[in-house]
């Protein structure tokens, strides 16, 4: 492929988390590789500090430290375009504490990758929109539209709890391929019932296991 001469700056960021989300960039190579043609792309995970202006800067996990929240604000003044990636930047995720605000009470994001972690594909064409200054949009629908077209059984239905219904599709319902329930890792997809859904998990189990349900990933329901 031509190298694409006009290549945007993108700087990868690390707050509070995991890491892996980030590794999941190399689970295609290739893929990984070709970005290499659009964007100059700066790792400063091990820096952890941001010292010039970059087009994109990615975020992964949360901040929960003077020195990240103070880290995700010099971030936000030194681009145009922030993108949190994964459920730890999202919703606060697996780190969150009770009564901590989130990376987007923090400051503005454009774009949320959600997920724990993130979906490949979903990486490449959100930085591909952004590229060639198209909006990128997540899908819109819930993890049961995956869930059924994968020949699933349902798990609400045999009174098992479930956060499919609530829960933006994109993973390919890849837990309850497994036989897992979701867990809602990639937040709340639009208009969701959480009313109904609330409903039906105290239906399937007790009051204050329905609401730990639905904070695992941090706050899926605000
Ligand atoms: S979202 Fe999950 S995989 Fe990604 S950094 Fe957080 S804990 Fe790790
Ligand atoms: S198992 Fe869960 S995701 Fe699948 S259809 Fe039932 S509620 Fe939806
Ligand atoms: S099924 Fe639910 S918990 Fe599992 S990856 Fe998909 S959204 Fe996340």
């Amino acid at each position: 492929m031509t190298l694409i001469n006009n290549k945007k700056s993108l700087a990868l960021l690390k707050l509070t988390s995991c890491g892996s989300c980030f590794d999941v960039m190399k689970d295609s190579m290739d893929d990984f590789l070709k970005l290499h043609n659009f964007y100059n792309i700066f790792d400063l995970r091990d820096k952890n500090k941001i010292d010039k202006k970059y087009d994109i800067v990615m975020l992964e996990g949360h901040p929960r430290t003077r020195g990240e929240i103070a880290l995700a604000k010099l971030a936000r003044r030194n681009t145009k375009i922030v993108i949190a990636i994964g459920s730890c930047a999202h919703l606060g995720g697996v780190y969150l504490q009770k009564n901590e605000p989130t990376l987007d009470k923090t400051i503005r994001v454009d774009y949320n990758l959600p997920g724990c972690p993130i979906n490949h594909r979903e990486l490449i064409s959100c930085l591909m929109d952004i590229y060639w200054g198209k909006k990128f949009r997540l899908p819109d629908l819930s993890v049961c539209f995956e869930c059924q077209k994968n020949g699933n059984d349902c798990l609400l239905k045999k009174g098992q709890h479930c956060l499919g219904p609530i829960t933006r599709m994109g993973c390919d319902s890849i837990c309850l391929n497994c036989g897992e329930s979701c867990l809602g890792c990639r937040g709340l997809k639009p208009d969701a019932n959480i009313d109904k859904m609330q409903d039906i998990l105290k239906q399937n189990s007790s009051e204050k296991d329905a609401s730990n349900l639905t904070t695992i990933f941090g706050k899926l329901i605000k």
